[in-house]
């Protein structure tokens, strides 16, 4: 099938846009000489910004090509020295970042009422415990950062299944919440968990670290993160991110209150919404150095509706930073988008071994001692190169 094939055809079912990024990548990394590879994908991407007569549909698939041939071909050229290479992401092009101005209305000793809205039940709201810092490193230097605040946020689902969302259910859909919230309040499992009818409970304060990341990796265009429960707030939906039928079971309520949250919690934080991201986009296990241990939310979560740009694209960092792989059901259950931020990180990847005369395979490797360096807080200094750390004072 030939390339022109794919563009033409907006109706397949499979992406053109993924289709097109395998292609290029399949191709271009078979051509050992980095400049005539650069070629290839400059040549790759002035064929497809032509305009042939395509349909909306592919209009916007070919969109996403396009980001991610710019992606591959326009990012700056890291020095190359010990390999702790200074990384940029999708975000670097995105625009700044608008914050809603957004204040406390009412604080009550059962809930607090946002100027938006947003209304947060404290009924099953863990007691304080000493606020500790949220940490994140420099992609530069490695070095560690502390600050009061969390840097961003981390979609789930409960995977809880309740009953049908009906009103002969009222009764058993509100328990179920209500125990649900109690449960995550014991475990300290999410800092926020949204009802089907769009409540909102407060299960552990913002301050404090929540047990819902585990072994995750993130990074925005200055920062990376890494076992994000001491870096990002938990916010899960009630439900499940594929229910019965496949969909996400979430109701319409949660994800107007979802957006009303991820307002005011971005705009009390400074979160960049390239920093609103889901379970499945960060979770790694680290045993098998493999991305996606945990996957909600792999598919389907409504970005836009929550005021967010496709975050899903982002070529993703626990490839690009740490070298992880992924395994075949973790692409089956990625929405096509997420399949373009996998493609997109594997050829960055690539492109970085590269540029360091190492094979993939070789750079993987460093890469992952760097992620072992970067768990253990007693070696995270020996991350950071003594030249840039010299003029980074
Ligand atoms: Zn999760």
């Amino acid at each position: 099938m030939s390339n022109a094939a794919i563009v033409a055809d907006g109706q397949r079912v499979q992406a053109p846009g993924r289709a097109l990024a395998k292609v290029v990548t399949w191709r271009a990394e078979r051509i050992a000489d980095p400049v005539e590879r650069l070629g290839y994908l400059r040549s790759s991407a002035a064929f497809w910004g032509r305009k042939p007569v395509r349909s909306a549909l592919a209009d916007a698939r070919l969109h996403r090509v396009s980001a991610f041939l710019a992606f591959a071909m326009l990012l700056p050229v890291p020095m190359i020295t010990d390999g702790a290479a200074p990384r940029r992401t999708v975000q670097a092009a995105s625009k700044a970042d608008a914050f809603a101005n957004v204040w406390t209305v009412d604080d009550a000793q059962d809930h607090t009422l946002y100027s938006n809205g947003l209304r947060v039940e404290k009924k099953f709201q863990a007691a304080p415990r000493a606020a500790m810092k949220f940490q994140r490193w420099r992609i530069d230097t490695g070095a560690r950062e502390e600050s009061p605040g969390p840097y961003g946020i981390v979609f789930h689902t409960t995977e809880s299944d309740t009953a049908v969302y009906e009103e002969s259910n009222n009764r058993r859909l509100r328990r179920a919440a209500e125990g649900t919230a109690g449960f995550v309040q014991s475990q300290r499992a999410y800092h926020f968990v949204i009802d089907k009818f769009g409540r909102v409970f407060r299960t552990v304060p913002e301050n404090e670290p929540a047990n819902h990341a585990g072994a995750s990796v993130w990074a925005d265009e200055k920062y990376f993160f890494v076992n994000m429960n001491h870096s990002f707030l938990g916010v899960s939906f009630d439900g499940q991110s594929r229910g019965p039928d496949g969909r996400p079971s979430v109701t319409e309520p949660q994800i107007q209150s979802a957006r009303l949250l991820t307002e005011v919690l971005r705009s009390r934080y400074r979160i960049p919404a390239s920093n609103c991201v889901t379970h499945a986009q960060v979770s790694v296990n680290t045993s098998n150095m493999g991305v996606g241990y945990h996957t909600d939310w792999a598919a389907g979560f409504p970005f836009a509706r929550l005021g967010l740009p496709v975050n899903y694209l982002t070529p993703l960092p626990a490839i690009t930073q740490f070298g992880f792989g992924f395994e075949d059901y973790y692409s089956n259950l990625a929405a096509d988008e997420l399949q373009d931020g996998i493609s997109a990180g594997e050829t960055i990847l690539r492109q970085d071994a590269m540029r360091r005369g190492l094979s993939t395979a070789a750079y993987r490797k460093f890469l992952a001692k760097r992620f072992r360096d970067v768990e253990d807080p007693h070696r995270y200094i020996a991350f950071s190169e003594p030249e840039t750390r010299s003029s980074n004072q």
